[in-house]
């Protein structure tokens, strides 16, 4: 592994974190993370200088201070790159940015491909909460007794409905991403998602488990709605107002029990899109 290697291995992982703090914050907004912060801080402190002050400096406008390379466009803002910008980042004997929009550039080994998007072509523009889902991503009934089975029920029906190629890997991004800081929040609800997704927009899917499940949510509190997001990176700002929003719907009791009660799928996606019709336009 080559220096440069290193490095943006460090900044993925400072970045991460940094993500996950602030999903964490959107959720939860009265909770401090000490531990979380703690390492920021820690491998923030890591960094060369210079890279650590433009690292920053970026993560004040965007969520995201690294970001891939995807079809030779910066996942960031979306500009072609040279065909020798795309070379030298995927060589990494050096850093690169991005000559747009400045943000250091990695070459991914490996990115989830999507089959489809929740956007059908030609079809009327739609509004809310169905701009990301559609019916067939409700899922009324999970029945999986760990993080890995509720998680694998839902990217295995991602993959069903042709929405991603390969289900298992994107088992795997998203069982990646609970092991920094779980996507539980209070209020039984939990955020659990796969980013850096190539092309299309945001897609969400909304799982139920009536029962309930640990999911690493605060105290002994049980998890029993699931928004699982694919979120490419050019909508990653975008994200954490849809955390913050749907949040705060679900804190209510009412919200949260008209989804809760749905007995199949039609019935959850009526209770999903009259519950966030007020906040989500
Ligand atoms: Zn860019």
């Amino acid at each position: 592994m080559t220096m440069t290697h290193k490095l943006i291995n460090q900044m993925i992982q400072l970045q991460e974190l940094i993500v996950a703090d602030m999903q964490k914050k959107a959720a939860m907004p009265k909770v401090r993370l000490e531990e979380l912060e703690n390492s920021i801080s820690a491998l923030a402190a890591d960094l060369p200088q210079q890279i650590k002050t433009h690292f920053n400096r970026l993560v004040q406008k965007h969520p995201e201070a690294i970001v891939p390379v995807s079809s030779e466009t910066c996942a960031g803002c979306g500009m072609g790159l040279t065909r020798s910008l795309v070379n030298a980042v995927h060589k990494a004997e050096q850093l690169h940015r991005c000559p747009n929009c400045a943000r250091f550039l990695y070459y991914p080994e490996q990115l989830i491909a999507r089959e489809r998007t929740s956007r059908v072509y030609g079809e009327v523009r739609k509004t809310g909460i169905g701009r990301f889902t559609s019916p067939e991503l409700m899922m009324a009934s999970l029945k999986g007794t760990t993080p890995e089975e509720v998680l694998c029920e839902m990217c295995n029906h991602m993959a069903e409905e042709n929405f991603v190629e390969d289900g298992g890997h994107l088992l795997d991004l998203a069982m990646q991403r609970e092991a920094i800081v779980s996507t539980a929040v209070d209020n039984g609800l939990a955020f659990p998602h796969v980013r850096g997704v190539e092309g299309g927009g945001l897609t969400l899917m909304v799982g139920i488990h009536k029962k309930g499940v640990k999911f690493g949510g605060p105290g002994r509190t049980l998890t029993r709605i699931f928004f699982f997001m694919m979120i490419p990176t050019a909508t990653s700002a975008f994200y954490l107002k849809l955390i913050s929003g749907l949040s705060r719907i679900y804190r209510e009791k009412e919200a949260s029990n008209a989804l809760l009660e749905a007995k199949t799928e039609t019935d959850l996606w009526k209770a999903l899109i009259k519950t966030t019709r007020k906040m989500i336009k």
